[in-house]
């Protein structure tokens, strides 16, 4: 442990931690932009700044480790200054458009010019003029509103594996590219949104069929039921319609998705979708209870191993089920019916 000064008060942190990961454990607010705590300190974005007494040029405080004695400001006068000073940089060189954004109300941006008053970037000269690439069927890049934080491409590398995306250009021609600059549905990118996840800003955005604002949706918290590896999710829920899913923490995903739990969910309110089971009386299906539809399986199971014995039946379980359900079906096979031929969808 070592003692450091944050702000006149005197703590004990662990030692080997960065200023940044300090102040977050005590509840100590410091902007940043670039920063991901899964992801390897990248200090671009220069928000992090704070003062350390004894030095006259301000630290990266996701790249400088606590030290003991260390004296730290983290919102003193030029702190401060020099923050607005970046933010003023970055909108100055950024579309206008938080009024019709569909990130306005969860930018970091957007939040972070309202909380240090800054209005609009007053360094007036060239805008960007990219066109947007919508080529993925999922979501698009807008280079324009790109920051250049970085987070899409190392989550792409670090986290996701597959490398897809890259920094093509220098200076203020530098913009998030495929190799090649073949377009994002040409690339290897597979599509899991999960460095639309970590965009700070409405560059990379999900494509929506239903608009929303970030304040009009309930997020609720759930498990995905496409596989069985249980990642944890939450469905954006606008008045009885889910419209949109975004990745939760938690141990099996460590706040990664796939394409799948990530894009596939408007089966959710699809017209087509089954509410209730379905019986086939006389050639047609037709909708019962969950109660007439047990007491038909439980007769069907007893009459076929009356007359055939328990290997005339199989049962074959699902992916989207949980671990324990799967063992209770296989404990029900083996135990009640009788029979070992248990397997699964995912060997079909
Ligand atoms: S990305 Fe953020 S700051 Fe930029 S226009 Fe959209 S809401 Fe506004
Ligand atoms: S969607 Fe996934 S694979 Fe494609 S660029 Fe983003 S993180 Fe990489
Ligand atoms: S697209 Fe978003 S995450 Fe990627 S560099 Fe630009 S602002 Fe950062």
């Amino acid at each position: 442990m070592v003692r450091i000064t944050i702000n006149g008060v005197e703590y004990q942190v662990e030692d080997d931690i960065t200023i940044l990961e300090a102040c977050n454990r005590l509840d100590i607010p410091i902007p940043t932009l670039c920063h991901d705590e899964r992801l390897n300190p990248y200090g671009a974005c220069r928000l992090c700044l704070v003062e350390l007494k004894g030095k006259n040029k301000l630290e990266a405080s996701c790249t400088t480790k606590v030290r003991d004695g260390m004296e730290v400001e983290t919102h003193s006068d030029k702190v401060v200054r020099t923050r607005r000073e970046i933010l003023d940089l970055l909108f100055s060189n950024h579309p206008e458009d938080c009024l019709t954004c569909e990130k306005s109300g969860d930018c970091k941006l957007q939040d972070y010019c309202y909380e240090y008053g800054v209005e609009k970037g007053s360094y007036l000269g060239e805008k960007r003029d990219y066109s947007i690439d919508d080529s993925n069927h999922f979501y698009t890049y807008d280079p324009n509103k790109c920051i250049l934080c970085g987070k899409c491409v190392r989550v792409c590398d670090q986290l996701q594996g597959t490398s897809a995306i890259g920094f093509e250009n220098r200076g203020f021609k530098t913009k998030v590219s495929t190799p090649f600059d073949m377009g994002l549905a040409k690339s290897t990118c597979v599509s899991c949104g999960n460095c639309v996840a970590a965009c700070p800003v409405g560059a990379l955005l999900p494509k929506r069929k239903i608009r929303y604002r970030a304040w009009e949706v309930k997020k609720v918290k759930t498990t995905c039921s496409y596989c069985g590896v249980g990642c944890q999710m939450y469905l954006l829920v606008k008045g009885n319609q889910v419209v949109g899913v975004e990745p939760a923490e938690g141990k099996p995903n460590n706040g990664l998705l796939c394409v799948k739990g990530r894009f596939g969910y408007s089966f959710i309110n699809h017209t087509d979708r089954l509410k209730t089971p379905l019986i086939k009386r006389n050639g047609k299906f037709e909708e019962a209870s969950w109660e007439e539809v047990y007491d038909l399986i439980v007769s069907k199971i007893k009459e076929s191993k009356a007359k055939y014995g328990p290997n005339s039946l199989a049962g074959l379980t699902s992916a989207r089920c949980t671990n324990e359900e799967n063992y209770l079906f296989q404990k029900m096979f083996r135990a009640l019916i009788g029979t070992n031929n248990v397997d699964h969808c995912a060997r079909l």
